[in-house]
């Protein structure tokens, strides 16, 4: 053993450091050799670049991410793209959750939206679900040709009245899931996880990052 790290052999197209934790656990002891905490990285470790989101589905924009930084790198790489569907709203703000309010990523603006939109929405109308497409994206190589898949998750609920709970982040405050009494930002990281869209998609793709990542 020399003692240096391993050479990345994953890369998640995000800086976001909750979804590689999370993506990182999901892979733990799951494929032999593999050191998630050195080979599974994000964008900002291998130079990947950033990617415009132009798709017009949850799976476009994802697989728009994932290839871009499957070639960028030569590594197999993975992305996901998720969102808020509101039944009344015929599935909006869908792509546009993260700016529903006009500026990307503002969580309160977006959140306090979406409740004065739905204030006259009767208790039996007010469902919703957390959606997410998660794509791999495998570069052709000397072992093979390229190849993408894309798999999905749902969580499906109930929108609040007014915010619930402290953690989570973006609308988690007023998903309710089904057969619960706490909205996501009362749950803790671990029960959300394991009921997540997220946690849904990124558990679907685990076969077929197992299989990409054999004999590389
Ligand atoms: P992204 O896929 O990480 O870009 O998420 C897009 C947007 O969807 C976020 O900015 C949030 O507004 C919303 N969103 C996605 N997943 C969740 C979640 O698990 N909880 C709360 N909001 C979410």
């Amino acid at each position: 053993m020399s003692g240096e790290a391993a050479a990345p052999v994953l890369v998640l197209a995000t800086h976001n450091q909750g979804k590689l934790r999370e993506l990182r656990e999901l892979l733990r002891g799951q494929i032999p050799g593999l050191d998630v905490d050195t080979q599974v990285v994000d964008a900002g470790a291998v130079g990947a670049p950033d990617v415009v989101e132009s798709g017009v589905t949850f799976a476009e924009n994802s697989l728009l991410k994932a290839r871009a930084v499957a070639e960028a790198t030569g590594l197999v790489s993975i992305a996901d793209d998720s969102g808020l569907a509101v039944d009344v709203l015929g599935g909006a703000p869908g792509i546009f959750s993260a700016r529903w309010a006009g500026r990307h990523g503002d969580d309160a603006a977006n959140l306090e939206l979406l409740l004065n939109q739905l204030s006259d929405v009767p208790d039996g109308f007010r469902g919703a679900a957390f959606v997410c497409a998660a794509a791999l994206a495998v570069p052709a190589s000397a072992a093979g040709e390229g190849r993408e898949v894309v798999e999905y998750g749902q969580l499906e609920g109930t929108l609040l009245r007014e915010p619930r709970g402290a953690g989570g982040f973006g609308y988690d405050p007023v998903l309710q899931p089904s057969g619960l009494d706490r909205s996501c930002a009362e749950l803790s990281p671990e029960e959300k996880n394991a009921i997540s869209h997220r946690g849904q998609a990124f558990r679907a793709l685990l076969p077929a990052i197992v299989e990409a990542l054999a004999g590389r």
